[in-house]
């Protein structure tokens, strides 16, 4: 990724049945290309609604986030609709996959939608289904495929126009140890061949361990912001 993310003291609180709740408590952060992060706390503490902050599918209550140049919480719907086709993609717990579309579709349908040329979106979309060990399944609908290919599928149609950042909503929530681990693994690879910075949350043990930063937060606030030391192991 190209862009320093700098989100300063963002705040968001729901108004529920008129009882204002107060999902994030003022977070300061700032993400570094090519991290690969993982934002951890129990259910409820906020990873998701800091994450759909981060993406602009929710706006903060106060604070600002900065993508590169764009501040973000200051985007129009259209706008916001426009920057996160170019520079964002999403990976979802429930995968998200268009049902009609093959594995080989779905990871076009942004190039298609920015529009790409067909020669490069074949290419790209090649170059991915190797990444994701999944070339023999391209012409293959979601129903036909495991949770986990499924979910690798997403990550591929997630990264296809070489977005700045990758958002992934507790992408293993839904898959056994196995296939979260190959997930992992995937994203590692991909993490690194393309410089693309990833920021997940996840309560999982076996997936934190993934990481190079873990940012706990808990009741809407960070409680700790560590970066593993790189070993040669790595
Ligand atoms: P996590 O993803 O860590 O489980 P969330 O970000 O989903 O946490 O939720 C944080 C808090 O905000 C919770 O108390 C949740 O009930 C509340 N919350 C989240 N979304 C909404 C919403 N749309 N309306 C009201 N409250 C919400
Ligand atoms: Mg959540």
């Amino acid at each position: 990724m190209k862009e320093v993310i700098n989100i300063s003291e963002v705040e968001k609180t729901f108004e529920q049945n008129k009882i204002a709740v107060r999902a994030i408590r003022g977070i300061t952060l700032k993400f570094y290309p090519g991290e690969f992060t993982a934002i951890v706390g129990p259910s409820g503490s906020g990873k998701t609604t800091l994450l759909n902050m981060i993406g602009g599918i929710i706006k903060p209550s106060g604070g600002e986030i900065l993508i590169g140049e764009t501040l973000i919480s200051q985007l129009s719907e259209n706008q916001m609709t426009e920057f996160r086709k170019k520079n964002l993609g999403f990976v979802f717990q429930s995968y998200n996959l268009i049902p009609v579309l093959t594995a080989r579709e779905n990871i076009e349908l942004v190039m298609e939608l920015l529009k790409t040329p067909k020669t490069d979106q074949r290419k790209r979309s090649s170059d991915l289904l190797e990444s994701i060990g999944l070339m023999d399944k391209r012409n293959v609908k979601p129903a036909f495929l495991s949770g986990g290919q499924q979910q690798r599928i997403a990550v591929a149609r997630a990264l296809a126009s070489y977005p700045s950042l990758v958002l992934a909503d507790e992408p293993t929530a839904n898959l056994d140890s196995n296939s979260a681990s190959e997930l992992l693994s995937i994203m590692e690879k991909l993490n690194k061949k393309e410089k693309i910075m990833f920021i997940f949350s996840t309560h999982d043990e076996r997936v934190i361990k993934r990481a190079r930063r873990i940012i706990v937060i808990e009741d809407g606030k960070v409680k700790s912001d560590k970066t593993v030391k790189s070993t040669k192991k790595r």
